[in-house]
């Protein structure tokens, strides 16, 4: 794949490490203002706001995202925090609403990097558009799939790439809701030199104890930035509520990691 644009250079501010935090569900503008004052509270400010939007979920019957409404909701990000936004889109018609929305960057989800289908409509949906996108692992350990869709964002001109590692699904594992398979971020980076990746411990872990320490391995291993799912209530959340972590816990897990001297 011919070079693409480093975190750095998207233009928004951002760095790596890239810290990214938000709840994993928009559900209330009061839901939005609660986590964005108790990060002012905790002062734990993130470089990117995550939220989604439309949530893929597993089974039908759980809350599958609050929609368009909560794009509005973003300007109370804005107001508050002043970061940029991002959020999650699995279809052209989202992609569509983000944009008319004014959402920074984009991410693809673990369960739409799976189908090159939805992937290469996405792809269309952005020819021409200059914007940031995220691609999470698929939901199986299958690096191509994973490069694949990152391969049809660049194909279609978007050159602001990052992947993010959010585990891999395995139904035999107790530990991990997705297990890590350390080595698949690490051969990502290293069959193409420059290409970031995120550690997204909180649904790798599948619960609050233990980022941290997923958090921290990330580092040692030479990942370039964490998106950690953060709610003001976390056991009131409307999704992923074991794995959501409060600001102060956030500000607790990024004070406890030693980004500089990652392997001591
Ligand atoms: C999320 O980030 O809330 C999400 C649905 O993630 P994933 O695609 O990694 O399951
Ligand atoms: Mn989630």
């Amino acid at each position: 794949m011919k070079p693409h644009k480093q975190i750095k250079d998207w233009g928004l501010g951002l760095n790596s490490p890239l810290i990214i935090a938000g709840p994993c569900s928009a559900e209330s503008p009061e839901q939005i203002e609660s986590i964005c004052k108790g990060m002012i509270e905790e002062n734990v400010i993130p470089s990117l706001f995550r939220v989604g939007i439309w949530k893929p979920r597993t089974r039908p019957g759980s809350f599958e995202g609050i929609g368009e409404e909560g794009l509005k909701w973003m300007e109370i990000v804005r107001h508050h925090l002043n970061i940029p936004v991002t959020t999650e889109v699995g279809n052209a018609g989202h992609v569509e609403i983000a944009l008319k929305n004014k959402v920074d960057v984009l991410w693809i989800g673990a369960r739409t990097t799976v189908n090159p289908f939805a992937v290469q409509e996405i792809a269309e949906a952005l020819k021409g558009v200059d914007i940031p996108v995220m691609v999470k692992n698929p939901m199986n350990p299958d690096l191509d799939l994973w490069m694949g869709a990152i391969e049809r964002m660049h194909a279609v001109g978007i050159d602001k790439l990052a992947a993010i590692h959010r585990g891999f699904s395995d139904a035999y594992d107790k530990r991990f809701r997705n297990k890590p398979n350390w080595s698949m971020p690490i051969h990502l980076k290293r069959v193409w030199e420059g290409m970031e990746v995120i550690n997204d411990p909180s649904h790798i872990v599948g619960k609050r104890d233990g980022i941290l320490e997923i958090s921290q391995r990330a580092m040692n291993f030479g990942l370039d930035g964490l998106m950690i799912e953060t709610h003001h209530d976390p056991d009131n959340a409307w999704s992923d509520a074991k794995q959501q972590v409060t600001p102060r816990a956030l500000k607790e897990i990024l004070q406890s990691i030693d980004f500089k001297n990652p392997m001591e």
